[in-house]
């Protein structure tokens, strides 16, 4: 056998479970298995965790893609004018303004994935609260010079070390906002997060009912003194807060209208911008463009990433409202690959399709998504001691188990490794041909992120597997899941 170098222990655990499959075409909503026996239609759940809310190849974004490769575009012309960049930039703000009511400009940063793109959030958030603490320190150092010795004197013994605070990052329990250096210290679960936390500024993982008392717990003022008396200032301290409209890896967890509010209402008291994370839930998945505007969470920066490619494209960009936006960012931050002409033209050609027929796609969603949520739902009503909650918006919807560690037996070793998700996933794929995952952090929550072109029929594939698979697992039937 030829020598496995590319990740073969992760391909030694997906074999173990039977999913190491090798897929060879890919159509819609449906992959082709290659076996001994030949080429086996699967239908596809994972939807590329996301990047495929048109399904594989679109037969139009592939004639663009063609369209480009034939006219020999040049897809890399770093430096140069990106006229393509900014129609997508354009095209980006003009459904933004429609769906949450504002006519403010977003400046457009474009980068390569969702982490390194919540990364290019993470830099630019760092870079406006640095010139802040900067200004701050200025101003008090200026009152402190020309003020009664005695008051400065205190101040400064008050405000030592204080500017030279690391920055914080907020987030909600649960969230997932990629695996970088940096991102990945806003990565909650702890396995992916722990071992790399020397590497970069920390986040706080705050739960959802306690927003403003976070914020207020990251208070911490310097002294000035001001017309001859010592006065508190408040330090920006808070670089940012990093929010999910639809937590994706951490379960499929639905961010509320009045935690949205609480978080835009302390961020606007403290100053800090409110940054949300649409690299999953964005791009017309949920049934709008941005799952945000469904609770009115308008961010100060917005980041799109997976579907924004069309399947076919690596792509991710930041979107920063004008008036928190600092040009000089854009001599400090670049990549080779970003804002190539390939991926702007394909995002552009993604966002006209779901821009079509007055928005006939997120109708679309919105539909298939009620279709697929109550064919889960009935699974659940059959199956209440198995099945815990289904939830989501959209196509974008989650199916949790009860909790199976505890029990006897294969399935119960594996829940108790964090892998019931991916056994069942296994069992769905070889007995009913039907690809789902876990979410990364949840992984007794299977997701399905299917294309808005899934059809009734590949719904009652997935709804016969599932029904099986909750049989089993309560007549505790561990051979029928479990590989031979
Ligand atoms: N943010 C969110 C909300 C995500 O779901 C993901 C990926 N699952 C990321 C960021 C990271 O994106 P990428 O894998 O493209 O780096």
């Amino acid at each position: 056998m030829a020598l496995e170098l590319a990740e073969a222990h992760l391909r030694g655990l997906l074999a173990q479970v039977g999913l190491d499959a090798e897929y060879v075409r890919g159509e819609g909503d449906t992959l082709w298995w290659r076996t001994p026996s030949g080429d086996v239609p699967v239908v596809d759940f994972v939807g590329g965790y996301g990047s495929l809310v048109l399904g594989h190849n679109h037969p139009a974004l592939v004639e663009r893609a063609r369209e480009l490769l034939d006219q020999r575009v040049p897809v890399h012309a770093q430096f140069s004018y990106h006229p393509y960049a900014n129609d997508l930039a354009a095209a980006l703000n003009r459904v933004l303004w429609r769906e949450f009511g504002t006519d403010e400009p977003y400046s457009a940063i474009f980068a390569n994935t969702g982490a390194e793109a919540v990364e290019v959030a993470l830099k630019h958030a760092e870079m406006d609260r640095v010139g802040k603490l900067a200004r701050l320190r200025a101003e008090i150092d200026e009152h402190l010079a020309s003020a009664d010795p005695e008051l400065a004197a205190r101040a400064r013994a008050h405000n030592e070390g204080r500017f030279d605070l690391p920055p914080v990052f907020l987030t909600l329990e649960g969230s997932f906002h990629g695996k970088l250096a940096g991102s990945v210290q806003l990565t909650h679960n702890a396995g992916y997060r722990l071992p790399f936390r020397g590497l970069a500024a920390q986040a706080r993982f705050v739960p959802p009912a306690e927003v403003t008392k976070a914020v207020e717990a990251e208070r911490v003022t310097v002294l000035d003194v001001v017309d001859g008396e010592l006065v508190e200032r408040d330090l920006p301290v808070v670089a940012a807060f990093f929010v999910e409209p639809v937590q994706g890896e951490g379960g499929i967890r639905v961010l509320e209208a009045d935690v949205a509010a609480e978080i835009r209402a302390a961020a606007d008291a403290a100053g800090f911008p409110v940054v949300v994370d649409e690299v999953q839930s964005g791009v017309g998945r949920t049934g709008a463009f941005y799952a945000a505007s469904h609770v009115g969470l308008l961010g100060d920066y917005i980041v799109l990433a997976k579907a924004i490619g069309g399947g076919l494209a690596k792509s991710s960009v930041l979107l920063v409202r004008r008036s928190r936006y600092l040009p000089e960012f854009e001599l400090l931050h670049s990549s080779t690959f970003a804002k190539d002409a390939f991926s702007c033209h394909i995002g552009a050609k993604v966002v006209e399709l779901l821009e079509a027929d007055g928005g006939a796609a997120y109708r679309r969603a919105a539909e298939r998504g009620e279709a697929l949520a109550a064919a889960l739902r009935a699974v659940r009503d059959e199956f209440p001691t198995v099945v815990a909650d289904v939830r989501g918006r959209g196509l974008m919807l989650g199916l949790e188990f009860h909790d199976r560690t505890g029990g006897e037996g294969g399935v119960a070793e594996y829940a108790r490794m964090g892998l019931l998700g991916y056994v069942l996933a296994g069992y769905l794929l070889r007995e009913h041909h039907v690809r789902v995952f876990p979410t990364a952090s949840a992984t007794h929550t299977l997701r399905f992120e299917p294309s808005i072109e899934i059809s009734d029929e590949h719904i009652d594939q997935l709804v016969t597997g599932l029904r099986a698979v909750c049989a089993a697992l309560r007549d505790q039937d561990d051979s029928a899941l479990l590989p031979g």
